[in-house]
C-alpha cells in the first residue's frame, strides 16, 4: 500500500455520504499545567467532548458517517441498545431528532436504570421510543429481534453500535477524518505531528486513528485505553480492532495490512469493571480538572486519562514526547455518578 497524502485521503472521505451534526473542527488545546504537575511530556488535548450535539462526544462525528450512510440506503428507523448510561444512545437520539428519523433506544435495566439522570435523562428528551431490556439479556439479540419486527411491518431499520459491523466500521472512518483534522491543526501551529495519541476506545475510534496513521505513513503511536475487558459483550480484542482498521480503509477504497501486533489497546485501566469508577481514574480526572479546568467522566475519559498518567509515571513516556489525549466526551455520566465523588 503506497503512502497517501492527506489531500488524497480527504478526497476519499468526501466521496462517502455524510450528514452534518458535529461542531468541527474541535479545539486542540495545550495542557502545560497538567504536564508540569506530572513532570511529563508536552500534552495537548483534542476536545472531542466539544462536538456540540446534546453535550458532545465522539459519537457526533461517528454519526455523521453512520447516519449519512443509513439515510442513503433508505433507512427510516435506527435502533441502539446499551448500558442505561450510554453516551451513544444520548447522541443518537439527538441526531435522529435533528434528521427526522425514528429512533428506538433499548437501555439495559442495569444498576443505573432506575434513576433518570445523566445520559439517560438527556436521551429521553429527544422523542426516541424507549424499550428497556433485561440486564441478563444480550443487547445484540434484543436489537436484532426488534429489527426483525420492524422489517415485518415494512420498515427499513438499521441497528447501530454493537452488533452492526457496518456502523462500527463507519465509526472508525470518522476517526480517519478526525486524524486529518488533528494533523491540520499541528500543521497550522507549525509543529510536527504528535509522537503519541492516547484515547479511551473500545475499538472504532482507535481503529480510525490507527488506520489514518498507517495510510499517511506517520510514526505516531496510537495507544487505546479500553474502558472494558472480555467480561463485557461489547469488548473488542486487538485482532478485531486490526480488522476494523482494514475494513475502514477498504470503505475508502484502500488496501491496508494491519495485524493485532499493530494495535496497542490496554485493559489495564478498567479497574473493578466497566462502568465502575476507579481510584486511578478519579485521581486523573481531579488532576486535569484542577490544573486545566477540563472535566473527565468516570466511565470513559477519566479511565483513558489514567492510562496516560500511568504511562508518564512509569517512564513509558518521556519529556521529549509530544502527546495528544483525545477527549471522547461522556461528561453527562458525571451526574449519574454524583454519589461516587468525595465532596
Ligand atoms: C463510545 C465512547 C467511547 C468509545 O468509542 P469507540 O469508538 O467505541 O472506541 C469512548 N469514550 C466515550 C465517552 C464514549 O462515549
Amino acid at each position: 500500500m503506497p503512502i497517501l497524502t492527506r489531500a488524497q485521503l480527504k478526497l476519499a472521505l468526501d466521496a462517502l455520504p455524510r450528514v452534518e451534526l458535529a461542531h468541527l473542527p474541535t479545539p486542540l488545546e495545550a495542557c502545560p499545567r497538567f504536564s508540569a504537575k506530572l513532570g511529563g511530556p508536552q500534552i495537548w488535548i483534542k476536545r472531542d467532548d466539544c462536538t456540540g450535539l446534546a453535550f458532545g462526544g465522539n459519537k457526533a462525528r461517528q454519526h455523521e458517517y453512520i447516519l449519512g450512510d443509513a439515510i442513503s440506503r433508505g433507512v427510516n428507523v435506527v435502533i441502539q441498545g446499551a448500558a442505561s448510561q450510554s453516551n451513544q444512545s444520548r447522541q443518537l437520539a439527538a441526531a435522529a431528532a435533528r434528521l427526522g428519523i425514528r429512533c428506538i433506544l433499548m437501555p439495559r435495566k442495569d444498576a443505573r436504570f432506575e434513576e433518570v439522570q445523566g445520559n439517560q435523562l438527556i436521551a429521553r428528551r429527544f422523542g426516541a421510543e424507549i424499550v428497556p431490556i433485561d440486564p441478563a439479556d444480550s443487547a445484540k439479540v434484543a436489537k436484532e429481534a426488534m429489527a426483525e419486527r420492524l422489517r415485518a411491518q415494512g420498515l427499513m431499520p438499521a441497528i447501530l453500535g454493537m452488533g452492526s459491523e457496518r456502523a462500527l466500521n463507519l465509526a472508525a472512518v470518522a476517526y480517519i477524518d478526525a486524524y486529518c483534522e488533528l494533523v491540520d491543526q499541528f500543521d497550522a501551529m507549525g509543529a510536527l505531528p504528535p509522537t503519541h495519541i492516547y484515547v479511551t476506545s473500545q475499538g472504532s475510534t482507535q481503529a480510525g486513528l490507527q488506520a489514518a496513521v498507517m495510510l499517511l505513513g506517520h510514526e505516531t503511536l496510537v495507544r487505546g485505553i479500553n474502558p472494558m475487558d472480555a467480561r463485557n459483550e461489547a469488548y473488542e480484542p486487538p485482532g478485531v480492532i486490526a480488522d476494523r482498521c482494514v475494513s475502514a480503509a477498504r470503505m475508502l477504497g484502500f488496501d491496508l495490512d494491519v495485524t493485532e501486533e499493530d494495535i496497542e489497546n490496554s485493559v489495564d485501566y478498567v479497574g473493578a469493571d466497566y462502568g465502575q469508577p476507579s481510584d486511578a481514574a478519579q485521581e486523573a480526572a481531579d488532576l486535569i480538572a484542577s490544573s486545566e479546568g477540563i472535566l473527565a467522566d468516570p466511565v470513559y475519559s477519566a479511565k483513558g486519562l489514567s492510562g496516560l498518567v500511568g504511562d508518564i509515571r512509569s517512564g513509558k513516556l518521556t519529556k521529549s514526547d509530544r502527546v495528544v489525549f483525545l477527549h471522547t466526551g461522556g461528561l453527562p455520566a458525571i451526574f449519574s455518578y454524583a454519589g461516587s465523588y468525595s465532596g
